[in-house]
């Protein structure tokens, strides 16, 4: 319950913290909000000799409307987000999905920045971030770079994060008017991660779907976009059997596996039944 010895560092500045993280690839880890490190540092399951601490750098905390499309700082906070009544009217699901993270506690100091680097199969914002197109911001001795949400996890703890990257923010497309949206989450209790979600977002015209997007939540070793499932929607009037064939190839992609959640065909089964609430939730809500 200990964690190892470590070096402690407080950079002040993005520039900083790039040097700092680009001298220790291997022995540094960035520390954002400590939710997810400091629990793995006390089990040595992660033992970092120095830790980098992203707190004191205001260039990468707060939200703002740039173009199209918001920009989140990776330090932002799922309380911050929360609050945020313009972000929360543009981009709903975003509030909805924070409020199913955790607990008002660890929603305090966690990040989104820590939520979406992290790898965890089990955060809620990962799919969700596919699910609305988004893409990050890294940064590193060679420069900034920007990749798509659903070409950064690559595995279960295993993203595009190259060793001294950080990531510095999140940019996502402001969807459209009168979208629909949902975020679905079966939990055994408040506090607990997903045994299966799904976050839904889509556009009705003449009363067929139009467009359509969904991400799975720790069904797999990483989130997945549900391509093939959204594709059957397409032009299809939004009724429960259309909804029910999304499901059952949402359900063909996911890969889950049995855990105190359940054995893993149950938590595909509960994976399918997600899709199918998010899609009837969303499709309600479109305008
Ligand atoms: C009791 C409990 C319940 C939880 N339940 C849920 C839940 O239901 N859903 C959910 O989604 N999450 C849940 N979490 C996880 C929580 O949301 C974490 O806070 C979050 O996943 C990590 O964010 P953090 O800011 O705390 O990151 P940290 O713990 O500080 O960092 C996590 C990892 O990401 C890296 N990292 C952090 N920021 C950056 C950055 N900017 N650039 C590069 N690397 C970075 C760190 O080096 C570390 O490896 C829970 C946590 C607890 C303790």
């Amino acid at each position: 319950m200990i964690p190892g010895p470590f070096t402690y560092h407080r950079p002040r500045s993005l520039a900083e913290a790039v040097t700092l993280c680009a001298a220790h690839p291997d022995d540094g880890r960035a520390l954002a909000g400590g939710h997810s490190l400091v629990p793995m540092m006390k089990l040595r399951l992660a033992t970092p000799d120095h830790l980098i601490d992203l707190g004191a750098i205001a260039e990468l905390r707060g939200v703002r409307r740039e173009g199209g499309a918001w920009l989140i700082g990776a330090t932002t906070t799922q309380a911050a987000l929360i609050a945020d009544a313009g972000l929360a009217a543009a981009i709903p699901i975003l509030r909805e999905t924070a409020l199913q993270v955790a607990d008002p506690q660890v929603r305090s100091c966690g990040t989104l920045g820590g939520n979406l680097a992290n790898g965890d199969p089990g955060n809620d914002m990962p799919a969700l971030m596919m699910c609305l197109g988004a893409s990050y911001l890294l940064a590193g001795t060679n420069g900034e770079r920007e990749v798509r949400a659903e070409n950064f996890y690559q595995g279960a703890y295993v993203t595009a994060l190259a060793p001294g990257e950080i990531l510095t923010a999140v940019r996502i497309p402001e969807p459209p008017p009168g979208h629909g949206h949902a975020y679905e989450k079966l939990k055994r209790k408040i506090g607990d991660y997903a045994t299966a979600a799904a976050a839904v977002v889509l556009t009705l015209a003449g009363g067929r779907i139009a467009t359509c997007a969904i991400g799975l939540t720790n069904v797999a070793p990483t989130p997945l976009l549900a391509e093939d499932a959204a594709l059957a929607l397409i032009g299809q009037r939004p009724e429960p059997a259309v909804f029910a064939e999304a499901a059952r190839r949402a359900e063909a992609i996911a890969e889950p596996t049995a855990d105190g959640r359940g054995p893993a065909d149950y938590r595909r089964r509960m994976a399918g039944v997600m899709v199918r609430r998010a899609l009837a939730r969303a499709a309600a809500r479109a305008a």
